[in-house]
């Protein structure tokens, strides 16, 4: 086992995986930017060192600093976390070659899953359901635009294949809108991730969001550890997850689970990974893979009572899953909150100084956040500022401890999207469970103030 792991990330994930190396009896060294000087796991940290100021690409996305940290403070493996180099194909690679463990697959897994028209190709080859679509990228001619459009059925949706972070798609009603959204969304992509390709997809009316955690290690064994419904999202992101998704039969997600499973094999996966698809009438449609820890990692691991970031760290070091998937059993339900520092209701950026942290406690829950009391959150980041995940034997039960603890969670000083929470865990759509991608944005239409 590695005896010290550099962490190449900021906020509570920093937090989430120094936890992880302490609990292992394995060093850690953070790494931050002159705007993260008070972060709580700067101060927690066994070392710490400062790699440049508060802009990402001079700090958090600074490959040179990074590795340059791991030689002088002999760590032997980078964790990634999420986010920021997490999914860079080219650090996964030069950490490599610089001598160093990386936490995660390898650059050809990344590179592959990085492209979402050479990940849907290879899981089409794996026997992973995917949304029809065009036949890989969308060529230049007009003509064959249009044809594989007609293919397909209108509505469409335009997709770059770079795209991430819900950046970079177009849906498309008519044929006459067609050929100028695929030119402007090709542009776009070209500017903003540095690929203009795009292809095209089925635009799904009703969907949800289900997606099926993974393990895999370098020993061949792969197992998935359940499902999280993560339909909750305004603007293509998630603010509410849950294990399981409420009303999909298990043999359906047993299905889509082993065959997730089986694909990791296939191709030679390793570590953790998010197989994403969208549910609509009883069918799973692959849309694309993660190959990293998720932000809503601890809902799984409330249920599975599997740590997820430990394992990543003991993959990593060559050893087995110590479990097979006959072992893996889900326990009652969790669901999480993500909070963030924002207008709940204009999802505008709310930073600057908490003066008042009181997170909440009790049976069945947990909170992963870097917060504190006087804690200044610095506007270069993402605005999440925590997690706030609730466990019970039923659904029921979870949501009860949740409606508790955000009833007693108190922050001040700055605003969050607590209150959205609040309203939207006594809403009786959301209670009954099985909401679209699409139902929080025509809620947020409804409860305009
Ligand atoms: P990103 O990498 O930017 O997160 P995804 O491909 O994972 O992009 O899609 C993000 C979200 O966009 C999905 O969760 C869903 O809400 C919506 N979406 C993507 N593809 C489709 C589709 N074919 N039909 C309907 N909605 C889609």
């Amino acid at each position: 086992m590695f005896k010290k792991i550099l962490i190449a990330n900021r906020g509570e994930i920093a937090l989430r995986i120094q936890r992880a190396c302490r609990e292992m009896g394995i060093k850690s060294v953070v790494v931050y930017s002159e705007a993260d000087r008070d972060a709580k796991y700067v101060k927690l940290a066994d070392e710490a060192v400062c790699i440049g100021p508060a802009a990402s690409a001079q700090s958090y996305l600074s490959m040179t600093a990074i590795i340059a940290t791991a030689e002088v403070t002999d760590a032997e493996a980078i964790h990634p976390g999420y986010g920021f180099l997490s999914e860079n194909a080219d650090f996964a690679e030069r950490v490599e070659n610089s001598g160093f463990t990386f936490i995660g697959p390898t650059s050809e897994s990344i590179r592959l899953m990085g492209d979402k028209v050479s990940a849907k190709q290879a899981m089409i080859k794996a026997g992973v359901p995917c949304v029809p679509g065009s036949e890989g990228a969308l060529p230049d001619d007009p003509k064959e635009i249009i044809r594989q459009a007609r293919a397909v059925g209108y509505p469409v949706i335009i997709k770059a294949a770079g795209g991430g972070g819900g950046r970079g798609m177009r849906v498309v009603h008519t044929e006459a809108a067609l050929i100028n959204a695929v030119q402007t969304t090709k542009a776009e992509a070209g500017a903003a991730f540095g690929n203009p390709e795009v292809y095209m997809e089925k635009f799904l009316e009703n969907p949800r969001h289900v997606e099926i955690q993974i393990l895999a290690d370098t020993h061949k064994n792969a197992v998935w550890l359940g499902e999280r419904d993560c339909s909750m999202q305004r603007r293509h992101q998630k603010i509410i997850e849950e294990a399981p998704a409420p009303g999909i039969p298990r043999r359906v997600i047993e299905k889509i689970g082993d065959r997730c499973a089986a694909a990791c094999k296939r191709m030679g996966y390793r570590g953790a990974g998010t197989f994403e698809f969208l549910y609509e009438n009883g069918e799973f449609y692959f849309i694309e893979m993660n190959t990293r820890v998720q932000v809503e990692h601890p809902v799984t691991e409330l249920v599975t009572g599997i740590d997820i970031v430990q394992m990543q760290i003991r993959i990593a070091a060559g050893e087995k899953l110590p479990f097979a998937q006959r072992n893996i059993v889900m326990r009652g339900h969790a669901i999480e909150c993500r909070v963030n520092a924002e207008d709940p209701y204009k999802f505008t950026p709310s930073p600057g100084r908490i003066t008042m942290w009181h997170p909440p406690g009790g049976p069945g829950i947990r909170v992963d956040s870097h917060a504190y009391t006087n804690y200044y959150v610095p506007p270069n980041y993402d605005s999440m500022i925590g997690k706030i995940i609730a466990h019970g034997d039923t659904r029921d039960q979870a949501l009860a401890r949740m409606r508790i603890a955000l009833s007693e969670t108190v922050v001040e000083g700055i605003l969050t999207n607590i209150p959205l929470h609040r309203e939207l865990m006594v809403d009786a759509k959301f209670i009954e469970g099985g909401t679209s991608i699409h139902y929080l944005e025509g809620w947020m239409s409804q409860h305009k103030r």
